[in-house]
């Protein structure tokens, strides 16, 4: 490391200066079981490069397991409980309004790509939906070089806004849909150019999970999406970086034998027991595009209006089958690390093969047709990959081989870890 080189802080940890570009990819849902059944295929040359030669585990990604509280763990360093990010919406008790909690304000701490801007590093940040935008961009100014846009807005980026402008004809691609496995890959590949024409020091590409809410393991068109990954990781491998792959979340198969989904209608529960506006649940998994998975998810938060108390709700509901867990704030906010003031009365999550709903008629299942449920939110689907392109060096051996793996220590490992 060259003395004219300082160390960064981020949120309580020090990271040396990366001795090359280091790439972080959050593959979205990107569920261990997809490659553990392709790798035991004999497929995913690249995958299975870096799991031989380089370093793959499996680690305990955020609670919830849901697309915003994850990424923002990967990209401040921090669980739940520090970032303060544990949902798409959190239910505002002064107004009784759900919150949408996309806006950079609510993230707390700073992100680390931000730290290293700030010392002097160029840094990128590059995600398939907008909703994460904002968040990875935090305290970033991209007049300074620094790039930060989504495929789903890339036709209207400026460099005031984004730090780059023209990208479809500078990369040469279409804008892909939003359902399609194109509006990961653009990601990727906009990374690669971006690596290969300005080198900056840290990217981190966030792709989005309409692969895996669609297709199981078992399905081609998944190893057709697996397949394509593996060959721009190969690719980006190849610039002579520390590339580091991870998941937000996992995905489960949430449908019964003859294909419908096994839901659990928790609102119309709670207002049969308790009346009409007693309690509120919100499914934080919702976001505007819920086409492929209805706004079901394996996590919901139930707030009382006051009455109800959070025992009352605990005792109506665990034994109910396929709720794996009620839980108190307090109890809730100590298992899996979540932030108290953004917690509900009572936390909830399904089995594996069970989510969660809040009203039957407010939820639209159109969009399943045809498709088994997939979904994600739970305990079930908080395991994620966690795979380093370069060998751990002898002090993150130690550290790995002594503590269970933190999906929010990929920037650590990456940066600090590899030789
Ligand atoms: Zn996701």
């Amino acid at each position: 490391m060259s003395p004219t080189k300082p160390t960064v802080q981020a949120n309580g940890t020090t990271y040396r200066w990366p001795l090359r570009p280091v790439v972080v990819v959050c593959i979205d849902g990107g569920d261990p079981r997809y490659l553990q059944r392709f790798l035991a295929d004999g497929k995913l040359p690249n995958f299975r490069r870096f799991v031989s030669q380089g370093f793959a585990g499996v680690a305990d990604g955020s609670m919830p397991s849901f697309t915003c509280p994850n990424n923002m763990s990967l990209i401040t360093g921090t669980p739940t409980a520090r970032h303060g990010i544990s949902g798409n919406f959190y239910l505002d008790t002064a107004t009784w309004q759900p919150v949408v909690m996309t806006g950079p304000e609510l993230l707390r701490g700073d992100t680390i790509i931000a730290r290293f801007a700030a010392a002097g590093a160029k840094v990128v940040s590059i995600t398939a939906k907008d909703k994460l935008r904002k968040q990875l961009a935090k305290g970033l100014d991209v007049s300074q070089g620094h790039v930060s846009f989504s495929t789903e807005f890339v036709e209207k980026c400026t460099l005031a806004e984004n730090g780059i402008e023209n990208v479809l004809p500078w990369l040469g691609m279409d804008k892909p849909g939003m359902y399609s496995m194109e509006l990961s890959l653009f990601v990727l590949e906009a990374g690669l150019k971006l690596l290969k024409e300005r080198r900056p020091d840290l990217l981190f590409l966030s792709l989005t999970d309409w692969v895996q809410h669609k297709w199981s393991p078992d399905e081609a068109d998944a190893l057709r999406f697996y397949e394509r990954l593996d060959d721009v990781f190969g690719r980006l491998a190849a610039e002579d970086i520390t590339l580091a792959l991870t998941a937000d979340h996992g995905m489960s198969d949430k449908s019964n034998a003859a294909g419908e989904p096994n839901v659990i209608w928790l609102q119309d529960i709670l207002d049969a027991k308790f009346g009409k506006d007693e309690t509120i649940v919100i499914c934080p998994i919702t976001d505007a595009f819920v086409a492929h998975h209805g706004a079901l998810g394996g996590f919901v938060r139930v707030w009382s209006r006051g009455k109800v108390t959070a025992r009352q709700i605990i005792d109506h509901i665990s034994g109910i089958d396929g709720i794996e867990l009620a839980l108190d704030k307090a109890t809730a906010c100590r298992m899996f690390d979540m932030p108290p003031d953004r917690e509900a009365d009572v936390a909830v999550v399904s089995r594996e093969d069970v989510c969660i709903g809040a009203s039957a008629k407010n939820h639209d299942l159109a969009g399943l047709k045809g498709h088994r449920l997939r979904t994600h939110g739970g305990v079930s689907e908080a395991k994620v990959p966690f795979i380093l392109s370069r060998p751990l060096n002898d002090a993150y051996k130690v550290k790995a081989a002594g503590a269970p793996l933190k999906s929010y220590q990929i920037f650590d490992y990456a940066i600090n870890g590899t030789a």
